[in-house]
């Protein structure tokens, strides 16, 4: 370090400090850990510490990462070098009810913090289906929180957000002012030239009522069953989200059995009945009669939801994940993605479908992909030696499906692994004129990539 620390109300770990490591990885949720350091981490609590560290960093020459919730799944806020501001000590929610908009800072937990939050105030916000995933990051990619089918992508919801500039500043950004830093926060992911230090967000009423549909089926059945999904969904209301899992189904311990998967649907209602007969429809799943297990409109709660993704996401395990926008003929589409589903690696692994139809055309912001159907696959292993197979395994289903893929959603990506196309050329080329306007010394640090020159490509078309 060049310059004396300024005093932090938190505080500046470096590599003599013995807590370091713990600094450095303790939060990241995935265990599948990088051997990646930076020269320092700020575990900041205010936000004046957010700027003084931004500046230290200038005053060092070092480039600054983030880290809200800890949850990209490619710990991508572990960089060689630089700075590390960790934002998991800076806490905050405060609730407007004149206008219902929520402000938060980062790290807020979306299902477990926020939601709660606005529960008791009779609103809600879609948050990230893991109730333990910040905002921070989720937020900057576009956010597939509960029913983003219906309710559109949580990044829609935000109306401004404070930033603190390369060059230390502390600035809001909304429609009227700062407009290039809030189209980018809605979209740039793990390479927005800036420090969000809060999001100020629209919120809805609560709904009144929910209830959860699920039924389970052998492997065998799942041409058909998703055949006839890809009719259906168009059919099911949109306060529905609709979601198949591939995975081994819980046994009777709850332990994973036989392999198979799951059709879900969960609807938000006005109240019960309402969101009960919202899911009139999968009763007519051709396949029903075939089914291993039918849960047929249950009523349902968010806290209920909340463990159930817990339980899928455990803790301290390590992870690798994957993810495609599909489109084409549904015949191809169900064809190429079979494998996915039906041919998990391990008994922890698995692949969801979410239906995202009929597609919405999206805002003005650098979220610009996503099609019909999103499918993002989890293998999740505890003994470090299973990291190959899986890779493998994921490699050759990822390959199978490329005729059926038009791109990836930056939340379950890994751009060291696999580069897709995750907006339009047109939003890419504006985000990379933004980050060099408001960034022109690369002070935050860009997307993690194994190769940042064929960014925003599906690899095989270049
Ligand atoms: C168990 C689990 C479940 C998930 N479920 C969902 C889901 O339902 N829907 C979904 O869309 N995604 C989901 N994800 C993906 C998740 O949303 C992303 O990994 C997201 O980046 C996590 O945000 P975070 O703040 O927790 O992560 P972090 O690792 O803290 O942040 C990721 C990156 O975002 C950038 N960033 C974060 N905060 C800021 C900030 N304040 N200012 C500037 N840049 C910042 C940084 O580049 C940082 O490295 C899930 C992930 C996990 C592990």
């Amino acid at each position: 370090m060049t310059q004396t620390a300024p005093a932090f109300t938190g505080r500046l770990v470096t590599p003599a400090d013995a807590d370091f490591d713990e600094a450095v990885l303790g939060r990241v949720f995935n265990h599948r850990r990088p051997s990646r350091r930076p020269d320092a981490v700020l575990l900041a609590q205010t936000e004046d510490d957010i700027v003084a560290g931004v500046r230290l960093a200038a005053e060092n020459g070092w480039s600054v990462a983030v880290r809200s919730g800890g949850h990209a799944w490619a710990a991508w806020s572990v960089r060689d070098g630089g700075l590390l501001i960790d934002l998991g000590d800076y806490r905050g929610i405060d609730y407007d009810e004149a206008t219902g908009i929520v402000s938060a800072t980062p790290s807020t937990k979306g299902g477990e913090e926020l939601s709660p939050f606005l529960e008791e105030r009779g609103r809600f916000f879609n948050g990230g289906h893991c109730p333990t995933v910040g905002i921070g990051g989720f937020l900057l990619q576009g956010g597939q929180g509960w029913n983003q089918r219906g309710w559109g992508w949580a990044a829609e919801s935000v109306v401004a957000i404070d930033v603190v500039t390369a060059d230390g500043e502390l600035v809001r950004a909304d429609e009227t002012q700062n407009a290039d830093l809030y189209w980018a926060a809605r979209g740039a992911g793990p390479s927005f030239p800036g420090i969000v230090t809060r999001f100020h967000l629209k919120t809805r009423p609560l709904f009144g009522g929910l209830a959860h549909t699920v039924q389970a089926f052998r492997p065998e059945e799942f041409t058909e069953v998703m055949t006839w999904m890809y009719d259906a969904t168009l059919r099911i209301p949109t306060n529905v989200e609709i979601v198949v899992v591939g995975m081994y189904l819980p046994d009777e311990d709850g332990e994973p059995g036989e392999p198979g998967f799951i059709v879900t649907g969960l609807a938000f209602g006005d109240d019960l009945a309402h969101a009960q007969a919202s899911l009139e429809i999968f009763r007519e799943n051709p396949a029903l009669p075939r089914a291993i297990v039918v849960k047929d409109a249950a009523p349902s709660s968010l806290a209920e939801q909340r463990v159930e993704q817990i339980r899928s996401n455990p803790e301290e395990h390590q992870y690798l994940t994957d993810n495609i926008w599909v489109d084409g003929d549904t015949a191809e589409i169900v064809e190429r993605i079979r494998p996915l589903f039906t041919e998990l690696p391990t008994k922890k692994a698995f692949t969801i479908w979410m239906s995202n139809l009929p597609t919405r055309p999206l805002p003005d912001m650098a979220f610009g992909l996503h099609t019909g159907a999103y499918v993002a696959t989890y293998c999740c292993y505890e003994d470090p030696a299973e990291e190959d197979a899986n890779r493998a395994w994921m490699s050759r289903v990822l390959t199978d499906a490329q005729p059926v893929t038009a791109g990836q959603y930056l939340g379950d990506s890994d751009f060291t692994q696999r580069q897709l196309r995750f907006t339009t050329d047109e939003a890419y080329a504006r985000l990379q004129q933004i980050m060099a306007d408001r960034d022109p010394d690369g002070r935050f640090v860009r997307y993690l990539a194994s190769d940042p020159a064929t960014l925003n490509h599906n690899h095989w078309e270049l």
